[in-house]
């Protein structure tokens, strides 16, 4: 994904934009397109705007009447539907800069490598040992829009453990089938990638 990444942090705190663009279709299409033109058109199986979300960025929208952030969770309004006003641009996404002990994972299942996710998640959590805390989970392509999963974060920063939090997921998510796959289907992926990131982030001290 073509990009101008402006960056005056370290290697170990800045945003995890290497993990994402792998996932993004082929690479005659990640070349080409852009990070602000895919978070502009919103689609909701798109890898990047769950991944704001999951960063807690704002974006940066310039139009006739000056400049204003708008908080990256407040910016998706459903499908291919932002906030942004009529000719207002994207000039940049400012992202908070993440500490050491944070980590993030971007997991999703498809068909075939570099086709739209079915189910995708963005995890990020501050990773102690095996103990994970301060949970973001944004799911795509189960929704209209970028799902922030609430009542699976709550649980899991509750230390209600991986079932609660899955469980909690039925009223996180309320997806439509599309077709890429059934509701039934794409809640099942979406319990699935929970359990795996989770396992995953707790298991792992390098993941970045
Ligand atoms: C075959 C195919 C497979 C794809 N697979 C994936 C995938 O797996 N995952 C994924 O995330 N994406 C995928 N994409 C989408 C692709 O990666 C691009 O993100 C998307 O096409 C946007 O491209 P672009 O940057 O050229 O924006 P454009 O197509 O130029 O713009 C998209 C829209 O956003 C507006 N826009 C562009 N930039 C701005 C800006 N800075 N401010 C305000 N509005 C703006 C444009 O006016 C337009 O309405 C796929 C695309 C194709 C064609």
């Amino acid at each position: 994904m073509r990009n101008s990444v402006a960056t005056n942090v370290s290697r170990d705190t800045r945003p995890p934009w290497h993990r994402p663009p792998p996932l993004i279709a082929h690479p005659a299409i990640r070349t080409r397109g852009t990070i602000g033109g895919s978070i502009a058109y919103a689609d909701p199986a798109a890898e990047l705007p769950a991944c704001i979300v999951a960063l807690d960025a704002d974006i940066v929208a310039r139009g006739g009447n000056g400049e204003r952030r708008i908080p990256a969770a407040e910016f998706f309004l459903g499908l291919y539907e932002t906030a942004l006003a009529e000719f207002e641009m994207i000039v940049a996404i400012e992202i908070p800069k993440i500490g050491l002990t944070r980590k993030q994972i971007v997991a999703e299942l498809a068909r075939r490598s570099g086709d739209y996710a079915i189910a995708g998640l963005v995890l990020a959590a501050d990773v102690d040992g095996n103990m994970l805390e301060n949970m973001r989970a944004v799911f795509f392509g189960v929704g209209d829009a970028p799902v922030l999963a609430r009542g699976a974060m709550d649980a899991l920063d509750a230390g209600a453990g991986i079932d609660a939090a899955c469980a909690a997921l039925d009223q996180d998510l309320d997806p439509a089938a599309d077709l890429q796959g059934g509701h039934a289907m794409k809640r099942h992926l979406a319990r699935v990638l929970l359990r795996r990131a989770v396992n995953s982030l707790g298991s792992s001290r390098a993941a970045a």
